[in-house]
């Protein structure tokens, strides 16, 4: 066990370590970020903020040096960076999972392995493979980018083999995967902790809504049925159990018009879906990030009350805070950042009610006279 006292290094320095930093010093750890970014929204709030390039050894030595454990928060972080740090000291997720949760035909491979359907897929590695990949897979479909993609970046709808080699020429002929598009019913995700133990506990899933490929909200409890619900969260632990996962794991999955539960993608890592856990539950998804890389035993994931969460955008961004400060059942949570952009997540803020129909109603009276 790593106890409070101890130094917890992180990868990455946007808001996910940002509300890293802040729940390890709330239960009395130090924190160091690397993060190439001079104004990184974590840099301000670690106690150490080491700026360089995730690929420099000697920053990297340097992290090693003063921690005693390090994690992620995106996956994007160069796995060959996350093995160098292992040989020094431990690191969750492990590099293996990382490597996995950050290319998409590897998940959905391991997704398969470990007994989940994803939408039917074909890896795409040179132009020559996208004919017989929309013979199988038919249209309308999705290509996306095997890594590097996030908030619907990197992916484009295909109607025709023309439009699919544009696509696939346009991102410059990176290895993809070509995605039936499906008919869905909902979108939910379950986040899970785990630690080196296999002492593990889940949320219970999150109902979200995307506006341009983009999370807009999350309505938790999902309005799904027991039996979805209850196999969202073991199909999540079995996944996590299959890499021996230890950290913060969020599982997103598709629900079909016809009830199937379909893989969509995985992140190591907290996820924005989780961020109503700061205020709707006994333990917030960054507590339990700290508590699992610690080997400290996950905590209690109970729901103290219905909740939506609304992702606030740079596209419009003068807000008139009061008007939101003065809403009971509120909680507006900022992540600092200087420069808003179409598109840039800048904060979000929760809703809770005990009717779940009045918080829905509310938060979107709220994100509409924001948006003014
Ligand atoms: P990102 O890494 O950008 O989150 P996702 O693969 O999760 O990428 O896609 C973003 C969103 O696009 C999904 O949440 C969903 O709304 C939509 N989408 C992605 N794949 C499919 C699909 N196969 N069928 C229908 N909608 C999809
Ligand atoms: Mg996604």
């Amino acid at each position: 066990m790593i106890l409070p006292g101890a130094t917890l290094g992180v990868l990455g320095g946007g808001q996910l370590g940002r509300m890293f930093c802040v729940a390890a010093r709330t239960m009395g750890y130090h924190t160091v970020i690397l993060d190439p970014d001079p104004a990184s929204p974590a840099g301000r709030v670690a106690d150490d903020h080491i700026q360089a390039d995730y690929t420099d050894k000697a920053a990297l030595d340097r992290l090693a040096e003063c921690c005693d454990v390090i994690t992620t928060e995106f996956e994007n972080v160069p796995a060959e960076s996350l093995k160098y740090l292992l040989d020094k000291k431990p690191v969750h997720p492990s590099p293996q999972a990382v490597e996995i949760a950050q290319n998409r035909i590897k998940e959905k491979n391991f997704a398969i392995d470990a007994g989940i359907a994803p939408a039917p897929f074909a890896a795409i590695y040179a132009e020559a493979d996208l004919q017989p990949a929309v013979e199988a897979i038919g249209f309308p479909a999705i290509l996306k980018s095997s890594t590097l993609g996030y908030d619907g970046k990197g992916q484009f709808i295909v109607d025709d083999l023309a439009q699919a080699v544009d696509a696939f020429r346009s991102m410059g002929s990176v290895e993809s995967v070509l995605e039936k598009k499906l008919d869905l019913k909902k979108e939910i995700s379950v986040l899970l902790a785990r630690n080196a133990h296999g002492d593990v506990q889940c949320y219970s899933p999150a109902e979200n809504e995307h506006r341009n490929g983009i999370l807009h909200q999350s309505i938790v409890p999902a309005r799904v049925n027991d039996e979805i619900a209850k196999e969202a969260i073991q199909k999540t632990i079995g996944l996590a159990a299959a890499m021996n996962y230890v950290g913060v794991l969020a599982v997103e999955f598709f629900i079909t018009e016809d009830d199937q539960l379909i893989f969509n993608e995985m992140a190591p890592r907290p996820h924005n879906s989780g961020h109503y856990t700061k205020d709707a539950s006994v333990t917030s998804q960054f507590e339990q990030q700290v508590r699992a890389i610690c080997d400290l035993p996950p905590g209690d994931t109970r729901l103290l009350s219905p909740v939506v969460m609304v992702n606030m955008l740079g596209d419009v961004w003068d807000p008139d805070w009061s008007f939101l400060l003065s809403e009971t059942g509120v909680k507006l949570h900022l992540y600092g950042k200087k420069e808003a952009r179409p598109g840039r997540k800048m904060g979000h803020f929760n809703v809770l009610d005990k009717d779940i129909n009045n918080a829905i109603l509310k938060a979107e009276r709220l994100f509409i006279g924001l948006s003014r």
